[in-house]
């Protein structure tokens, strides 16, 4: 197994991670990105984004890219698709061990983000890639004419639902209670469009179908009525939890499981800082995670320097 030292090593490779990147090499400190997938986190899933200052609408894969084109220039080392092993935020160094790697860092930066959570409810799990997905972006062009539905009220389900229905005949939008999360910009663009329908006050219960989903059981949760919705497929878009996979309780989280951080972003470990959506914050977007990128490699870097100061 190879070993490679740095200074920060950022674990995860979306807007929180590459901009601590920049930061972090810009402060002149050794830096590398590690991340289970490839490089662009969340965002290269996104269809576009409007809110991102500067930039007016730009599609969240062509952002990324500038994102790493932009820490390139800093001669950041980048380490994808990265099989890991263990995690051992405690000790000094601290040691990120994947299938080929044994990286040792004397600050870990970790900007893991955050996955889509799960309905679970009977047929869900079985029917991934049958007729149940996760992206609208990567599987919208399968429904070319066909009915899906989306679960969901906030800004990622009605935004993807309106992306749907560029390819479906109808989306049906069933969502909990009878007033959507999302912003009031993006509900007004949702009532407009025709192709939408929106089930309020609905639960999903039960995916079926045969070879591939065919139907939705859904509940109205006020009338306690079932009824079946007669779909081609299904994309729930109910909110995300922490990828954290790997820390085994070594840092404070949240109940749901997101990292605690201090407005430096600095963890419950000396050395350890979470960026982006993978930490407690009250808003994520790619702003956001940006800016806690920036936060967080600023008093990384200032941790590495008090080391060394230690040392001489
Ligand atoms: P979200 O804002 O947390 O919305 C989750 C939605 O799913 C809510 O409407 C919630 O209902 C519903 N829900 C939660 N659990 C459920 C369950 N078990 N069964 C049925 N419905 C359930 O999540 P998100 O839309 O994924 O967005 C996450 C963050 O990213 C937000 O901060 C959002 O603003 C941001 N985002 C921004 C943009 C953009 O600005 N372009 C795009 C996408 C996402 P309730 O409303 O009843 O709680």
């Amino acid at each position: 197994m190879q070993v490679k030292d740095f200074d920060i090593v950022i674990l995860g490779g979306g807007p929180a991670g590459f901009s601590a990147a920049i930061y972090a090499s810009r402060g002149a400190a050794t830096t590398a990105i590690v991340d289970v997938n490839m490089l662009g986190g969340q965002p290269s899933n996104y269809l576009e984004l409007e809110n991102y200052p500067g930039f007016g609408k730009i599609g969240g894969f062509d952002m990324m890219e500038k994102f790493e084109e932009h820490a390139d220039m800093f001669g950041v080392e980048k380490f994808p698709m990265q099989e890991i092993e263990s995690i051992d935020l405690i000790s000094n160094p601290k040691i990120i061990k994947t299938k080929e790697f044994e990286f040792r860092a004397k600050s870990i930066i970790v900007a893991t983000g955050a996955k889509p959570m799960k309905l679970n409810v009977p047929g869900e799990l079985e029917y991934v890639g049958r007729g149940v997905s996760y992206c609208a972006v990567c599987d919208g062009a399968f429904y070319k004419d066909k009915i899906v539905a989306v679960v969901g009220g906030g800004n990622s389900a009605v935004e993807e639902a309106m992306y749907l229905t560029k390819f479906a005949s109808k989306v049906y939008l069933i969502h909990r209670r009878d007033e959507l999360r999302a912003d009031k910009i993006v509900q007004e663009r949702a009532f407009k469009n025709d192709k939408l329908e929106f089930v309020y006050d609905s639960v999903v219960t039960e995916i079926t179908g045969e070879d591939l989903v065919n139907c939705a059981i859904i509940k109205n949760v006020k009338t306690a009525n079932v009824s079946e919705l007669k779909i081609d497929g299904i994309f729930p878009y109910i909110g995300i939890l922490p990828n954290v996979d790997y820390f085994n309780g070594q840092v404070a989280q949240d109940q749901k499981g997101f990292i605690i951080t201090d407005e430096t972003m600095k963890t419950s470990i000396e050395g350890v800082y979470a960026i982006g959506d993978v930490r407690n914050t009250p808003l994520r977007q790619v702003i956001t995670a940006a800016s806690d990128g920036a936060v967080g490699a600023v008093y990384a870097v200032r941790y590495v320097e008090t080391l060394e100061e230690v040392r001489v």
